[in-house]
């Protein structure tokens, strides 16, 4: 009944981040994620701590960028919210566009809403795996 391509999962995690917070786009991201068909399953309105900041990000420890993001994403609130789709992260990473929002393609959530490529409005999880870890990182 399932062909052979691997299933992709449903679920996906978001950051609202500080700069985007901060600003008064909350409303209007959450609404083109809705719009965009996502459900919001689980949503937190948080404020991380350098701790909490450099678990999340571990992977990018190495970076030179890590110490500035780090203050950046402990900066002011942030929204962290669990949603759920069909082939989520994909859908998700498409909704939010390039890292960089000079990149982003015209209508994505980085392109409207980001102001440079450390303060780029929103997170979104890469792959199913870190989705169920940065999910249980928030809500458990
Ligand atoms: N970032 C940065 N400088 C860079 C690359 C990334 O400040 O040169 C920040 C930016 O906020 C980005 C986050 O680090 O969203 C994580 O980087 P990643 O490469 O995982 O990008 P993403 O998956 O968020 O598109
Ligand atoms: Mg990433």
């Amino acid at each position: 009944m399932f062909a052979k391509k691997t299933m992709s999962g449903n679920k996906t995690f978001t950051i609202i981040k500080p700069d985007a917070f901060e600003a008064g786009y909350t409303g209007p991201i959450i609404q083109k994620i809705e719009e965009a068909g996502f459900n919001l399953k689980n949503m937190r309105l948080i404020r991380l701590d350098q701790e909490s900041a450099g678990k999340f990000y571990a992977i990018h420890k190495e970076k030179p960028f890590f110490g500035r993001l780090c203050d950046y994403m402990c900066s002011g609130p942030i929204i962290v919210i669990q949603l759920e789709k069909e082939n989520a992260v994909e859908d998700f990473r498409k909704l939010i566009g390039a890292t960089n929002p000079e990149d982003a393609e015209e209508g994505t959530i980085r392109k409207l809403y980001a102001t440079s490529i450390e303060a780029n409005a929103i997170h979104g999880s890469d792959s199913d795996e870190n989705a169920e870890i940065e999910i249980n990182f928030f809500f458990s």
